[in-house]
Parts: structure tokens; C-alpha cells; sequence
């Protein structure tokens, strides 16, 4: 994105009005534009520039904000609008776009007017399909077989579209490139357009006797069993393209791409945040005061952990490297084990009068206060 002032870009002053900044730009924009300085690339830096001034002064929300903050105001953003392709501002297409849209004088028909050089319309549409994982299968990474149904070579005609016997010609009008070029004459001197062929659909075939069986289009539908390899720490709505696995794409076009998304499984017993897997382990009172050594499943099996005697309802027992491994470095999470100390709900007229006993004992009593469960409430309320 251009650091220089936008007035200062556009010879304006900053009290100028809207009428003032579009004649400035006008100016410019024919001075710089790169079809009247083919192959300079300081007039097409300086066509961005002003555009990309333009674009911001013309609009009253972002000139005000441009006033207050200066470029702050659209860092980290690409400016708003547009001017998402990112790197370096936006690109030339899309500030010649800016530019058709209020000088083109055309309607939507000049949008795709410096298109220039863009691949045949004939690619296969990409495809989407939801994969669900357990949290086992995220923790280890898994290979699975997917069924995907879509469109793939008619079986007939091997994809051509010509009806057997007969093949496809190279069209005529575009000459087996796909796309034709036009020239239109506006203020500025003549613009090329280039748009796929209206013949041939971009493919650059035509077809005089089409395949019975797919119309000529090339395609059928199929089912494929594709392979996907889906690496250990995903989380949900993360994606994973396979190359050409999607759409045929029409008269022997290129495949488009196959998306899966990651969903993940909601487990029986353990909860995953971030890469730390939670699990709840519930022990009796008397465990508890009693302490002990017992099993606990982990997304690899299990684990031995000790309770130390005394234990209190809410101890977190961190077992290191249970949990998850980190998708984009070395290591894993961990597995938190919380202990809860559970209390019985029905009780025997025998435990009754054992508890009733305990009850007496000077070691059953709770202290007045919990010092470090106030310093703890203390630090998480940050008072
Ligand atoms: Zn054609
Ligand atoms: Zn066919």
C-alpha cells in the first residue's frame, strides 16, 4: 500500500470536494494508465497509487477515517473494500476494475474486461465433502477412504463429447484457444477484452455430431474412491485440498479440486481445548482422604496416576504429552485430569451411622477458610 499522502497523491488539498478529487484522478488515470504505457511498470505503480488514493477519498466513511488515523487507519486490513489482494496494495486488475467502474461508462460487462491471459473457462467445478474424526483419529493422523460421488469422463466418448466415431474440431471462431479478444474504444483509446470464446464455451472444440449419452458435455457421473491422508492435530473446519479429485472438468477440460472438511466427533468422556485434552476422574471421599493409584484412559490407552491422600475436589493432575499433537510444530498438548470428589446420594442405615461417627471426629471438620482458594478467586477475578 502506497505511503505517500493520498492528497498529496492526487495534487488535491485536504479540503477538497468530491468533484475536485474525481477530475484529479481522471487526470491521472489516463496519464498512467497502462494501455497507453504498455510495459512501464513506474506509470502502472503510479495508476495503483492514485486508484488506490481515489478509492478512499471518493468514499466520505473511509476519507474521514483516513483524516483521523492516516494509513493506521487501513493497516492490517487492506483498506477495506477491494483491496484484498493484499501484497503490496491491491493488483493492477483490480485497480483497473476500480478505475472501468466509474470511468468505464459500461455496465457489468466491462468487469471482466482486463481478465487478460485467465485460464479456459473449461476446469471442472471443486468439491466439498465433510469428514467427521474422532478425537482418537486426530490424535494419531489417519488415512481413510472416501467415496465421493461427481462428475468424471463420460465412458462413452472418453471425456471428448463427440458421439463415437467422430471427433471434436478445433473451433473456428477462437481457433482452439478458448477465449476471443475484443477491442473496444473509450475516452482513453482503445481497451482489449478478452472473454472466453462464445463458441466453443472456452473449450476450444466444437462438437457437430455430440456423444448420445452426455450430450456432448464429456462428463458422467461417477464414484470415486479417493484416498485421503489427514495428518495428527486438525481441529474442526480445517480443510485439506486434493488435487484434481473434484469435477471432470467439460470436453476434457482440467479436474477442479476436492475440499474436505474436518468435523470433529464429540467424545464419550473427553473434551478438547486447544490441543490439551480434559478428562473428569471422580473419586469417593474416602479415596480421597485415603489416596491411591489408579487408571485413567488416554487417547492412547491409559495411564497409572497417584492420588495423593488428602486430595481436594478440583485438583488438576496434568499428565504431559497426552493430549494432542501440535498441527504445525513439534510436541503435543497435554491431558488434564480434574479430580472431583464425589459425594453418595443414597446411603444405607449401616453408612448412615458410620458417617454420623466420622462426622464427630475432629479431622472431619473443614477449616474456617481456604487461603489458597482465595488467592486463587483473587487472581482469576484479577483483584
Ligand atoms: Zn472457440
Ligand atoms: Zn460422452
Amino acid at each position: 500500500m502506497s505511503e505517500r499522502d493520498y492528497y498529496e497523491v492526487l495534487s488535491v488539498d485536504r479540503g477538497a470536494g468530491e468533484g475536485e478529487i474525481k477530475s484529479a484522478y481522471r487526470k491521472l488515470a489516463m496519464k498512467f494508465h497502462p494501455d497507453r504505457n504498455p510495459g512501464d511498470s513506474s506509470a502502472e505503480d503510479k495508476f495503483k497509487e492514485a486508484t488506490e488514493a481515489y478509492e478512499i477519498l471518493k468514499d466520505p466513511e473511509k476519507r474521514q477515517r483516513y483524516d483521523q488515523f492516516g494509513h493506521a487507519a487501513f493497516n492490517g486490513q487492506g483498506g477495506g473494500g477491494g483491496f484484498q489482494s493484499g501484497f503490496g496494495g491491491f493488483d493492477i486488475n483490480e485497480a483497473l476494475r476500480s478505475f472501468m467502474r466509474d470511468f468505464g461508462g459500461g455496465g457489468g460487462g466491462f468487469q471482466d474486461m482486463f481478465g487478460g491471459g485467465r485460464a479456459r473457462s473449461n476446469r471442472g467445478e471443486d468439491l466439498r465433502i465433510r469428514m467427521s474424526l474422532t478425537l482418537e483419529e486426530i490424535a494419531m493422523g489417519v488415512t481413510k477412504q472416501l467415496k465421493v460421488n461427481r462428475l468424471g469422463a463420460c465412458q462413452s466418448c472418453s471425456g471428448s463429447g463427440a458421439a463415437a466415431g467422430t471427433s471434436a474440431e478445433t473451433c473456428r471462431q477462437c481457433g482452439g484457444a478458448g477465449q476471443v479478444r475484443t477491442v473496444t474504444r473509450t475516452f482513453i483509446g482503445s481497451i482489449q477484452q478478452v472473454r472466453p470464446c462464445p463458441e466453443c464455451q472456452g473449450s476450444g472444440k466444437t462438437i457437430t455430431s455430440p456423444c448420445p449419452e452426455c450430450h456432448g458435455e464429456g462428463r458422467a457421473k461417477i464414484s470415486t474412491d479417493t484416498e485421503v491422508e489427514i495428518p495428527a492435530g486438525v481441529s474442526e473446519g480445517n480443510y485439506l485440498t486434493v488435487e484434481g479429485k473434484g469435477n471432470f472438468g467439460p470436453h476434457s477440460g482440467t479436474p477442479g479440486d476436492l475440499q474436505v472438511v474436518i468435523e470433529e466427533k464429540e467424545h464419550d468422556h473427553f473434551v478438547r481445548q486447544g490441543d490439551d485434552i480434559i478428562y473428569q476422574k471422580m473419586i469417593s471421599f474416602a479415596t480421597a482422604a485415603l489416596g491411591t493409584k489408579l487408571e485413567v484412559p488416554t487417547l492412547r490407552g491409559s495411564e497409572t496416576i497417584k492420588i495423593p491422600a488428602g486430595v481436594q475436589s478440583g485438583k488438576a493432575i496434568k499428565l504431559r504429552g497426552e493430549g494432542i499433537p501440535h498441527l504445525r510444530s513439534y510436541g503435543r498438548g497435554d491431558q488434564i485430569v480434574l479430580i472431583t470428589v464425589w459425594t453418595p446420594t443414597k446411603l444405607s442405615s449401616a453408612d448412615k451411622k458410620l458417617l454420623e461417627q466420622l462426622e464427630q471426629s475432629e479431622s472431619f471438620q473443614p477449616p474456617k477458610h481456604n487461603k489458597s482458594f482465595l488467592q486463587k478467586l483473587r487472581e482469576s477475578l484479577g483483584v
